[in-house]
């Protein structure tokens, strides 16, 4: 046991997790669940989210100050920006292709549909005073008559009539938190990346950029400060950084059994019974397929073979070992930012990107690159838009992947954030925001599973970034957590 690799740990303690969920759920022990195992869980992410902060706030001003040139720190930059806003747009392609060739929407029963449609020009029409934009009008064109008469009686049409602008309680604050975001200016981003406060920036996980933006400052005038000034705090904060990694290393000891207490929490506080898992699955199942299979192709297939194809010596298998903790990490949490401080140590011990790249890019990667959300979003709003009997045409498509592609930036590393920012998708093409509620049901598993993209993503593009500035030296050996050492 003490010799198995950290990531069979983990594995084990998922597979354990699943299968005492069905247990436990099955003598009817969720209760006891929720109230004694599912807080282990949330003690984890705790741990890892307040080691993020200082972790990143020390890694980057250390990464800074001791980079040679600064001019480096530049070209790393625009070379980070730009190869994150290309995975992302590859990936929001990847979730488009997928969604148009499969159409997990048109599954549904067809009398559904037509329901679904006349809720949407309902909608539509009091939402706008307008008619479709796809210029189908089943509620007055004969054309359509039969089909709407075959779906649903008079009296249905009514009751439809009078709900049209019902709004599901589970999402309101959603639209609201999403509302605001939609309302800001075009350089508000830029704002809102320089902190006004130092304390409150640290003191909320969500302004991370603004964590990276000071320490980025800090180091570049500690590098223009002669060294023998430079060089005490330089000194106090590299061994800062080196007590909040080791706190990394001594919590990872113990996620094979935190991971174990998340998945219990998750699937107990999900449903009731196992098959109410499947139940909820069942009906939503031709999309969730799809996202699963864009996710699928990303982690398995396009991450590994562009680091395979880019870095010399770099093995398929190896890829995944390397990175196999980060990965489990945000699977279990639904959380890039809990995952980070993970990610950041195995990037660096494992596959031996050197500190200076993987402090500046994973936590920029963590805040504002989401490939897997953005795949989801792609998928879902299509999704949504079948379901309604509502065709998208190809400039529609396109607005689409410009908008998952911001709304992918702005969302937060945390939880569900991608769903939330989705309603911005949503209303790009003028589709109803509320159907949010449809794809609900399913989010949290979804969510899991994109975390894993979005980790993986940063960690490929770091990877890439390091081998080309020569700052890429992949140890032999996997870095050993099962004896909390000195190094
Ligand atoms: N949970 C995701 C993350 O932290 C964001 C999302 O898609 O909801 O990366």
């Amino acid at each position: 046991m003490k010799s198995m690799p950290l990531h069979v740990k983990i594995i084990l303690g998922l597979i354990l997790g699943v299968v005492y969920s069905f247990i436990s759920s099955s003598l009817g022990w969720n209760e006891f669940t929720i109230n004694w195992i599912d807080p282990f869980g949330k003690v984890f992410i705790r741990i890892l989210k307040f080691i993020a902060v200082p972790l990143v706030l020390f890694s980057v001003i250390s990464g800074v100050a001791s980079l040679k040139d600064v001019s480096k720190l530049g070209r790393m930059g625009a070379k980070t920006l730009l190869l994150y806003l290309l995975t992302t747009v590859f990936a929001i392609s990847v979730g488009l292709i997928l969604v148009n060739v499969i159409q997990p929407g048109k599954f549904i029963e067809q009398d559904q549909r037509v329901k679904n449609r006349i809720a949407y020009e309902l909608w539509v029409k009091s939402a706008t005073g307008q008619g479709p934009k796809d210029n189908r009008n089943f509620l007055t064109d004969p054309q359509f008559k039969e089909q709407v008469e075959g779906a649903l009686t008079p009296a249905e049409l009514e009751e439809m009539k009078k709900k049209v602008n019902e709004q599901d309680a589970r999402i309101a604050d959603k639209l609201k938190s999403a509302q605001k975001t939609k309302e800001s200016r075009p350089l508000d981003f830029l704002v809102d990346m320089i902190p006004e406060n130092l304390a409150a920036s640290l003191a909320n996980n969500k302004l991370m950029l603004q964590v990276i933006f000071f320490a980025i400052f800090f180091g570049i005038t500690m590098a223009f400060l002669p060294p023998k000034t430079a060089s005490p705090a330089l000194i106090v904060i590299d061994a800062l950084n080196a007590v909040f990694l080791k706190m990394v290393e001594i919590v990872m000891a113990g996620a094979p059994f935190f991971v174990f207490c998340l998945l219990s929490g998750v699937i107990a506080k999900m449903a009731n019974t196992p098959g109410e898992v499947f139940e909820i699955f069942k009906s939503l199942s031709s999309y969730s397929l799809t996202v699963l299979l864009g996710l699928g192709l990303m982690i398995f297939l396009i991450y590994p073979l562009i680091a395979k194809a880019i870095v010399k010596g770099m093995s398929y298998s190896r890829f995944f070992k390397n990175i196999a903790p980060a990965q489990f990490l945000a699977f279990s949490t639904s959380s890039s930012a809990a995952t980070l401080p993970v990610t950041m140590e195995c990037l660096e011990e494992n596959m031996g990107v050197s500190k200076n790249v993987s402090s500046f890019v994973l936590p920029i990667g963590a805040t504002v690159n989401m490939d897997g959300t953005s795949l989801y979003q792609a998928v879902a709003v299509v999704f949504l838009a079948q379901l309604h009997m509502v065709d998208l045409t190809l400039a529609q498509q396109l607005v689409i992947v410009m908008t998952a592609t911001l709304s992918s930036i702005g969302a937060a590393a945390v939880p569900s954030a991608g769903l939330v920012m989705m309603i911005i998708v949503l209303q790009s093409v003028g589709l109803n925001p509320a159907w949010i509620a449809i794809v609900f049901p399913v989010d949290r598993i979804l969510d899991m599973c994109r975390t894993v993209v979005n980790v993986t993503g940063d960690a490929t593009v770091s990877t890439i970034i390091a081998d080309s500035e020569g700052e890429l030296n992949m140890p032999e050996q996997l870095h050993d957590y099962s004896h909390i050492k000195e190094s």
